[in-house]
């Protein structure tokens, strides 16, 4: 294999910058800490941390940390999970409470080895979080669920303010990048939630090889399905391991995407390097409210 491309200067210039956490941050870390939920923000060594904690928005991971997919670009490790734990919607709920927060995102690993592929757990995990939080707005990045109705239903009837579920990478390296996924079921599962009068968000990385115009496609297949809100980011490869960084995708390119997509008709749309699918969550969806 190629040897992976040099960071360019935007990226080492913005990521210098994000580590710098305002103090914030460390109280909460401690609030985390305490409850054993697992944040994206801190597993993922997210270099939005400081920015995010301080304004009150962060990201769970629930139903463990094993996922039964093996993604080539996801940190998350593959292997048999553990059974769900029964009392981690209330936990969610009261570390929600007692961090503040105005914004959350729940997220999950898949647990495609379970009848109901979690979403039972997962739609309590939120009817739990409204419950004990009103005035926070809840999103969710959640898996396919393998497209089955009934599952979707189940997180339509908890009512999340924000439904995200990512298609990731291009159809053409669906196989290579996500060979548990399908890109049609990705698809199926925005076009239900738009369809349920969801609030449909979806997210992109690159840098794995993909063209600009396949991009533009997924965009494009996106905004027919009814989705309204999209995050492009830039791929940084965690591990030799894992699925090699083939580019670094330069800040005019995320700005030609992000005004090709605002002409399709999306209403709030985030891309460059260092945006990550719940980067300014809290932000869009005060631009929706204000809208
Ligand atoms: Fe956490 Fe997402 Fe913010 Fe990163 S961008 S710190 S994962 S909320
Ligand atoms: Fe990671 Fe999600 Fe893929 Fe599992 S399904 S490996 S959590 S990206």
């Amino acid at each position: 294999s190629s040897t992976p491309p040099a960071p360019p200067e935007w990226m080492k210039v913005r990521l210098k910058f994000a580590t710098e956490a305002p103090t914030t941050a460390a109280d909460v870390r401690e609030k985390v800490t305490g409850s054993g939920l697992h944040t994206v923000c801190e597993e993922a060594s997210c270099p939005n941390l400081g920015h995010c904690w301080s304004r009150g928005t962060a990201t769970f991971l629930v139903m463990g940390d094993r996922c039964t997919r093996r993604c080539g670009f996801c940190d998350i490790s593959t292997a048999r999970p553990l059974p769900l734990d029964p009392t981690e919607p209330l936990r969610l709920a009261e570390t929600v409470r007692s961090m503040k927060l105005r914004h959350v995102v729940i997220t999950s690993v898949d647990r495609d080895e379970l009848p109901d592929c979690g979403s039972t757990h997962f739609a309590a995990c939120i009817t739990e979080t409204k419950r004990l939080n009103p005035e926070t707005s809840v999103e969710v990045l959640m898996p396919d669920f393998k497209a089955k109705p009934e599952s979707l239903q189940r997180i339509f009837d908890a009512a999340p303010h924000i439904i995200n579920h990512n298609i990731e990478t291009v159809p053409s390296l669906y196989r290579e990048i996500c060979p548990q996924s399908n890109y049609a079921h990705s698809l199926e599962v925005l076009r239900r939630s738009a369809e349920a009068g969801f609030m449909a968000k979806t997210g992109l990385i690159l840098g794995l090889g993909e063209t600009i115009d396949e991009v533009k496609e997924v965009i494009a297949d996106a905004r027919t399905a009814g989705v309204k809100l999209l995050t492009i980011g830039q791929y940084l490869q965690p591990t030799s391991d894992h699925a090699p960084l083939k580019a670094y995708i330069a800040p005019e390119t995320f700005e030609e995407l992000k005004s090709f997509a605002l002409k399709q008709g999306f209403v709030y749309v985030e891309a460059g390097p260092l945006v990550r699918s719940s980067y300014h969550a809290g932000d869009a969806l005060d631009f929706l409210l204000q809208a």
